[in-house]
Parts: C-alpha cells; structure tokens; sequence
C-alpha cells in the first residue's frame, strides 16, 4: 500500500506491508488525516519513531467485528494494555505499556490503511463532515481542559499561541467562559479566531499583568510557560497543553512565590469533541489551510511547518 514512512528520513511507499490487524482490532481505511505539530517533531527525532506516521484521522472499517463493518469512524491514539494499574485505575490513556499511534511504537495514519484496536474507535454521525471529522482528536485534546478544570468562577482565561491547539483550545473554552482571550503572533491567524468570535490580543501588545485566572500555554515553547507565569493571578492555574522543547533554562520561583497551580494536559474525550462537531457549537470552518494528496505528504509536512498554515489535511482516499 502507499505509506509515508519515517526511519531517519521521511519516505513515501509504494510497497509498504498492509498492516495486520489482531483480532481485537479492525481495520480502517483511511480517508482523510491531519497534520500535527507531533508529526513534525518526530521528524526531529521525537520518541525515536520509526515507521508510518500520522495520528489524526477519519476513516471507514473494511475488517473487524460486524458491528463495526462498513461505520465511518476516527480513533484514539493509545492502544493499552487493559491490565495495568492505570488500566484498571480508569487512567487507560496512561498506561504503562502502551503504544500510541504514529508516535510510538504503532504504524500510522498517513497510509491507505491503519489498525487499530476496535476499543479505540468512535463512529461518526452523517451530519459531522471528513473534514470536520478529521479535527477530533486536536478537538478532544482542548476538551481535555474543560474536564480537568472547574470554570465556572473563572472570569479571565487567557491562551498563548494561535497555532492549531491554541485555536481549537480558545474555541472550546469560549463554550465554558464568556470571553477567552487568545494571544498570538500572526496576524491571519488572530483574524481566523476572531472570526468564530474569540477575542484576540497581538503578542506584541499584550503585557501580562498577573491578573488571569486561568493560562494555557499552547505556543509550544519555554518562552510560553515565562508569559504563563507572568500573567497568571496568584493562586491561578497555568495549564501546559504542549509538550516543552527540552534546553532553556526556566525560573520557576514565581509558581511558588505566588503559589500557582501547573496542570499538564494531554489528550482527550473524543465523544465530547464529537458532540461539539454534531451541535455545531464549536466552529472549526476556518481552521484549514492546505490539503493534499497522500503522495504528497512530504509537501504537506513542509507546509505545515510554515508560519501561514494552521491545520494541513491529507487526503487519502
Ligand atoms: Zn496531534
Ligand atoms: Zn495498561
């Protein structure tokens, strides 16, 4: 099958093994997947990856269990073991042996087919588009916050970064809070945000001023956590929504000088993020800015690195 590999450089297959599925899984046919800023750190190395990459996607089941036959689905990344502590202790997406699609350890979603245990999967209702479908797993990722944090007497919320997290972040705190704040540095993508009605501030105009009750930082460096502490509240919480390049030196006494709270936060509840798509009360239209066809992943990848872009799709079938 034509699969886009990574094994120290980056690679489209022609002769790439169909993946086997067990018979806990099914195999889906992939028809739409997204590029991440994962996937462009582990291009970098991240996880010591090798194999296809990809872990956004929408698909359809060609094998697998009756019911699942033929159902237009999207997937969780991890694939768990069911039987360690956090298994059994309801933390399935910590689990200690687990692999996670396209990131480590099993093939991904930049290929014609996937595997993936059935437990993993989600139908797709008929009124939630590919390419609406494809955003759910980045979608549950910002509904991850609103599980994690109480936001009913949270009046300030700010978030750091308009890139593709920071964007669906702002959009799903805007169904939680009255007006989040989203700070960035590119001009077309504050207007993206504005245009679902999500207030924005220019980086360069924006001065912290210890005063918010809730930060996210989604701009995916050290500088974003310096900025969280500087505007958060005393006593507020700062949530870590990417995960920190490693090699810059960070001052954490402002968390305990003023007894702020740090919450890392991962992925997340995909029925939530499917349920947000259905209602139409999350409005992603705006988010995508380049597609292209599976043979030119490689070109998709490119693209998604450049400032321009905020969510690059591929389309595989
Ligand atoms: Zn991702
Ligand atoms: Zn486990």
């Amino acid at each position: 099958m034509l699969a886009v590999v990574f094994d120290s450089e980056l690679q489209v297959r022609i002769d790439y093994p169909e993946p086997r599925p067990s018979r806990s899984d099914a195999l889906v046919a992939v028809r739409v997947a997204g590029v991440c800023s994962t996937d462009l750190e582990v291009m970098k190395g991240y996880m010591g990856f090798t194999g296809v990459m990809g872990h956004e996607f929408v698909g359809r089941v060609v094998s697998g269990p009756e019911k699942w036959r033929d159902q237009r689905v999207v997937g969780e990344i991890n694939c768990v073991c069911g039987r360690c502590d956090m298994c059994t202790g309801g933390l399935a997406n910590h689990c200690r042996d687990r692999t996670v699609l396209g990131i480590d350890g099993h093939d991904g979603v930049f290929a014609e087919y996937v595997a993936l245990p059935v437990r993993n999967l989600h139908a797709v209702p008929d009124t939630v588009g590919d390419e609406q479908a494809v955003l759910v797993e980045p979608l549950a990722a910002a509904f991850q916050i609103v599980r994690q944090l109480d936001f009913s007497r949270s009046d300030s919320v700010v978030v750091l970064g308009d890139g593709r997290l920071g964007q669906l972040v702002a959009r799903v705190l805007k169904t939680v809070v009255r007006r989040p704040v989203l700070v960035g540095r590119h001009e077309d993508k504050l207007e993206a945000a504005e245009k679902a009605g999500i207030q924005t501030v220019a980086e360069g105009e924006f001065s912290p001023r210890a005063d918010a009750d809730v930060v996210v930082d989604a701009t995916g460096s050290a500088e974003g956590l310096e900025t969280a502490m500087r505007a958060v509240r005393p006593r507020g919480v700062i949530v870590l929504k990417s995960t920190v390049a490693a090699g810059k030196e960070l001052n954490l006494a402002p968390l305990v000088i003023n007894e702020v709270t740090v919450v890392g936060s991962r992925c997340g509840p995909f029925p939530d993020a499917i349920q947000a798509l259905a209602d139409g009360i999350v409005d992603v239209s705006a988010l995508v800015t380049g597609r292209f066809p599976l043979r030119d992943a490689p070109e998709a990848l490119a693209a998604a690195a450049r400032p321009e872009h905020i969510k690059v799709l591929i389309d595989v079938a």
